[in-house]
């Protein structure tokens, strides 16, 4: 087959593929705005676009934290004054809202009144 008989075939496709779409095509109805539709399509467009930038740029934010992670200075372990003792176990932490957690997931209650319990031995 010549190179022009495949544009022809390819042509005849096209064609008969519009024509389809044209059958299928729902008939022109006068109480319609199609001028006022077309320009709602051409809004929503743009606003999807917008919408697709912003997740893209979230994308590329998101890929620069997972190749070069931000550091956060967290102090050692051992630099840290555990001051606030659990009263219901050897447990110590460096601020209350560690104890409280502590006391939330291993005896199911908060600690309110932990910072009573300063354990000065801890302290530098
Ligand atoms: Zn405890």
């Amino acid at each position: 087959m010549s190179q022009e008989d495949n544009q022809s075939v390819n042509m005849n496709k096209i064609i008969s593929i519009i024509n389809k779409a044209i059958k299928k095509c729902p008939q022109y109805e006068q109480s319609q705005n199609y001028l006022l539709e077309s320009r709602k399509i051409v809004l929503f467009n743009e606003g999807l676009r917008e919408q697709i930038f912003k997740c893209q740029d979230e994308i590329r934010l998101i890929q620069k934290e997972l190749t070069q992670p931000s550091k956060k200075l967290r102090r050692k372990a051992n630099e840290i004054s555990k001051k606030y003792k659990c009263s219901n176990c050897d447990k110590k932490y460096g601020s209350e809202a560690s104890l409280n957690l502590h006391c939330k997931i291993k005896h199911a209650f908060s600690e309110t009144d932990s910072k009573t319990q300063i354990d000065h031995s801890f302290q530098i």
